[in-house]
């Protein structure tokens, strides 16, 4: 494995936006986790009928699906069966899925080698829900970046209106509060900030000034 730094936190931390620039600073490739389960939520969507249906899948069953799927990760963009769907993963209707689906073992399981491989070949900025856990516990560093429900859901309610979609700051806020109970609660690799993690609350800090942190305590450590 090369270097890799882990990033967890919870959904609307920052976390993508701050593991890019931090990536790119220190010249290591960025990869992001939540878009691998995003890809697999979406080729879910497009071919299950509903997700009633889905919620009723079996373990076996979803395994049976899922070597099916040809998912790829490269510069900074996923691929599905070759297409590049990094855009169309980002709608909410996907969003909520994924929170659905990440909780299941066999969707972990297909998804982790994928993470590790990337990270043989790579020195990486790694983000998600379970780096600093599950799949990076040995990472060269690791941090764990927070913010409240309310400042995360006015993030994502601002992210989501400049891309075009039509949603509320309440709807923005049920989602947020929706995923942490899940991401946080779930049975397969839930969201925990580990003592090993350098915790970072970015609610009233900038972006910028969050980048130069982890920036500094990287070049501190060593
Ligand atoms: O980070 P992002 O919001 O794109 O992640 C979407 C969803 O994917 C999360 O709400 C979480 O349920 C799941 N996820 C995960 N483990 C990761 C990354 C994301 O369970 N490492």
């Amino acid at each position: 494995m090369k270097k890799v730094i882990a990033i967890d936190g919870p959904s609307g931390a920052g976390k993508s936006t701050i593991s890019k620039a931090v990536a790119k600073k220190l010249g290591f490739y960025y990869l992001d986790t939540g878009s691998l389960y995003r890809a697999i939520a979406y080729y879910f969507l497009k071919n299950f009928n509903s997700v009633k249906e889905l919620s009723s899948i079996n373990e076996e069953e979803l395994k049976k699906e899922l070597v099916r799927i040809h998912i790829k990760y490269e510069n900074g963009s996923v691929y599905l069966f070759s297409e590049n769907v990094s855009e169309l993963i980002r709608d909410p209707e996907v969003g909520a899925l994924t929170s659905q689906l990440s909780a299941r073992r066999s969707v972990r399981e297909f998804l982790l080698p994928i993470q590790r491989e990337f990270a043989e070949k790579y020195n990486t900025v790694a983000e998600g829900r379970d780096m600093t856990t599950v799949v990076f516990p040995d990472a060269w560093k690791k941090f764990y970046i927070d913010a409240s429900p309310e400042v995360r859901a006015k993030r994502r309610y601002e992210q989501l209106l400049g891309l075009g979609k039509k949603i509320t700051f309440d709807d923005a806020l049920r989602d947020v509060i929706e995923r942490d109970k899940r991401d946080f609660t779930r049975n397969e690799a839930p969201l925990v900030r580990t003592h090993d993690a350098f915790y970072i609350d970015t609610s009233r800090l900038s972006i910028r000034a969050v980048i130069d942190l982890i920036l500094k305590k990287v070049a501190e450590d060593g």
